[in-house]
Order: C-alpha cells, then structure tokens, then sequence
C-alpha cells in the first residue's frame, strides 16, 4: 500500500465510522476507523462529521462575460466550492454568447486564474445556436474539444421543430448531451407565475404548466424517433413528470432534473410579491410538488441542478413583474436538499445519487465513488450545524434568495479536492 499523505480520521460514511486515505489527490482506501499512524501524513479529525462526494450541479449561470456585477466566474466557483460543489456546468446565455470556442477557452482560463493551484471544475455549457437566436447552428464539434460538457439553447428554446432536430442529430455526433429547457414561448411569455388561482388572485400575468410539458412531449418525442439522448433542465410540473415517466417506459433515452425551489416551495409563496419568488419555470402547486417527489423516489427524475441565477439587489428590486427571474442557489442548495433527507421525503442514498453519480455519468465528469484512484473530492459534513442563510455568508454575488432570513440545517465544514482542503 502507498503511503496515505492525508487520513480523514472517524467520518461517518453510510451510517460507518470510516478513515479515510489519500495518495497523490486521489483515493487510497476507505477504511474501518482505528487509531492507527501513519507516519508524515496530515490527520483531520472528523468524528460526527458526514463524509460526502463532492457534488455536481449541471445547471449555473455564471453570468461572465458580460454580466460581472451579477456574478463572475470567480465568485461562483467560490460559492459553489463552499455550498460543496466540486463540478460545475455553465449555461451560455453570457456576453458574447459561448457559441464558439473562443468564449469556452475564456471562460476556462477565467476558471484556472481564479483556482490556479486546482480548486472547482468548470464545464461550460455551449449554445446550440449561434447567440442563442434559434437560427442557425453552432459550431458544436470545435466547442466540444474546447472543453463544453454539453449543448443548450438555454431559456431560449428553439421553437423550430425541425432546427431542434437538426441540431439534436449535429449535437449527437460530438458525443455531447443535448439539454433543453422546456417551454413553448406560444402559450405565453415567460413571466416567472403559474397560470392558477395564485395568479388571478394576485392579478399577474401567467404561464400554464403545460407551455412546459408540451415541449416536454415534444422532446421526448424527438428523442425516441431519433434514438438519442435528451436531458431536460429543471422539471417543475406533474404533467412533465407523468410524460417523462411514459417516455421511460418506452425506453426513451432521456434524462431529467429539478431543483430544490420546485421541492420546497409552491406558487403560495408568490403571495407578497416578493420578486425573489419569481423564477422559470414558475413555482407550482402542492399537487406538483408531490409528483415531483415521487418522480424522485421512483427514478423517473434522475438528479438535482440548483439553476443557480444571480442577479444583483437593483434589479430585483423593483416591481414583481417587472423583476428577472432566478434563484441564486449555489450557497443553499446542499441545505435545503438535506431537508428532505432530515424529514424522511427522500433517502440518504437518492440524495447522495442525485447530486453526485447521476449527473456524472449523464455528463461524462469526474466522480468519486470512494473507490481505490477516484479523484479525492470529498467534503465534511455537520447534519446538526443550524445556520441563517443571509447576504453576509452567501458567497455568491446574487442574494436573490426567497430562503434569505430562513434556518437551514447541515453545513459544509471543510471541502477538499484532489485531496486539497480549498474550505
Ligand atoms: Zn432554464
């Protein structure tokens, strides 16, 4: 056995006391707790502390270039590496638009400048459109060799049938997914309100539930008459679900994430006009959440992406409907989803599966499994450690959060990657 440079002492993994050893940034072995020496290596004491993989979210906005004073890739990383996040996908809805290779070299370098000694991975998301327009296709195999994880239109999805399928057959060829965001512009602009009592009782403009699950169709439609793989983005509505869970049964090959929003809070919340409430797709009803939860336990919903949109106070701030849509999520997102784990809606396991192994083999990034040579990306875990999310310890530059004020419980205590604590 290689000499362990790091030993992570009495961490509770799956319900064990476990130590766990580290060589070269990877891991060495995950062991029985003893109080064994090892000789020049450095020994945390962890006893209480859940030890967890790092976790993946396949769904940011990092806002750079173009939009520094919401977030820049600095800052997210940051926040993502303290929320206990390791792998992070970028969307593209940037300026300029990462639509060709050049913005994805940027946004890579911009990533390294900020971690130059290692620290979270950035895997941006390229556009499936040239700016996003819907009208002609990006030159997807140059931005895969840049290093884009996957291809999306982003919150502008592409309205032209027959260019989405286009763009499904290029995008296949790269070997990267197609994500989409489903929504048919058509039935209604995308103002952040469920169509339903909610709405005419506070006299918003609204978009039914089904602008999503007809594009939902639609795509799963297209995938199985293509046989190929489509990953649809933030899943808020029982129609979707019902759609996905029958295209599964098919065999279609598809793959599906919700955010912790759609599991915690329903259109109730819309109530006050608060404008932190206002996202898209729009916060649903009880009825929905509910399938949504189902949808987990049952694995038709295959993982979480927090859709982390940061804007800045300003523009938040002003009238409901006039507001942005987005929830900064990156700093809370570990928290809220452990709720569900604290209150017996989901299992340990479905959680730990969801944030970690599901969208890792969707998209190809690094994992660790804790088996012998997984990159070492693990942090320690406090499941008892109750804090107040506010702005002062939100490291992202977008409070925008309707959790802000609220007590969260479970906190990330150190965070360390290829086996270097960064937290
Ligand atoms: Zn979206």
């Amino acid at each position: 056995m290689s000499h362990p440079e790091l030993v992570i002492r009495k961490a509770v993994w799956k319900g064990e006391e476990v130590d766990l050893l580290v060589a070269d940034g990877k891991i060495l072995d995950v062991i029985p707790s003893s109080d064994a020496m090892y000789e020049g290596a450095e020994v945390v004491a962890a006893r209480g502390l859940l030890l967890m993989p790092s976790f993946t979210d396949v769904h940011t906005h990092l806002r750079e270039p173009g939009f520094e004073y919401k977030e820049d890739i600095a800052s997210g990383l940051k926040a993502a590496v303290h929320g206990g996040f390791s792998n992070i996908m970028c969307m593209a809805n940037t300026d300029p638009v990462n639509d060709n290779a050049v913005v994805t070299d940027e946004m890579l370098r911009r990533a390294k400048t900020a971690f130059p000694e290692g620290g979270p991975r950035l895997f941006p998301i390229g556009a499936l459109t040239k700016g996003l327009a819907g009208e002609e296709l990006s030159p997807m195999h140059e931005m895969a060799e840049a290093g884009c994880a996957a291809f999306s239109n982003d919150g502008l999805p592409i309205k032209n049938s027959e260019l989405f399928r286009r763009a499904m057959e290029y995008g296949s060829d790269t070997g990267k997914p197609i994500i989409d965001h489903c929504e048919d512009p058509y039935l209604a602009p995308a103002v952040g309100v469920n169509e339903g009592e909610v709405s005419s009782v506070l006299g918003l403009g609204a978009q039914p539930d089904v602008a999503e699950a007809a594009q939902v169709a639609r795509d799963l439609l297209m995938a199985e008459y293509l046989d190929m793989h489509i990953h649809l983005a933030h899943i808020s509505c029982r129609k979707s679900v019902d759609l996905i869970a029958w295209a599964k049964k098919r065999r279609v090959k598809v793959t599906a994430e919700t955010c912790p929003h759609y599991l915690l809070l329903t259109e109730e919340a819309l109530h006050g006009y608060n404008s932190d409430t206002k996202v898209n797709p729009p916060l649903r009803t009880a009825d929905d959440v509910e399938a949504l939860l189902a949808g987990i336990k049952d694995g038709t919903i295959d993982m979480f992406a927090t859709d982390h949109a940061p804007h800045a106070a300003h523009e938040k701030e002003v009238e409901f409907m006039n507001a942005p849509c987005g929830i900064s999520g990156l700093d809370s997102a570990l928290s809220l989803t452990w709720s569900l784990v604290a209150d017996g809606k989901i299992t340990f396991e479905t959680f730990v599966r969801m944030w970690t192994t599901a969208p890792c083999e969707t998209f190809d990034l690094p994992l660790n499994s804790f088996k012998k040579g997984d990159p070492a990306d693990f942090f320690l875990f406090d499941p008892s450690d109750e804090w107040v999310l506010n702005s002062k310890n939100m490291h992202s530059k977008g409070k925008n959060t309707p959790f802000r004020g609220q007590t969260l419980k479970g906190r990330v205590i150190s965070h360390f990657l290829s086996g270097k604590k960064i937290v």
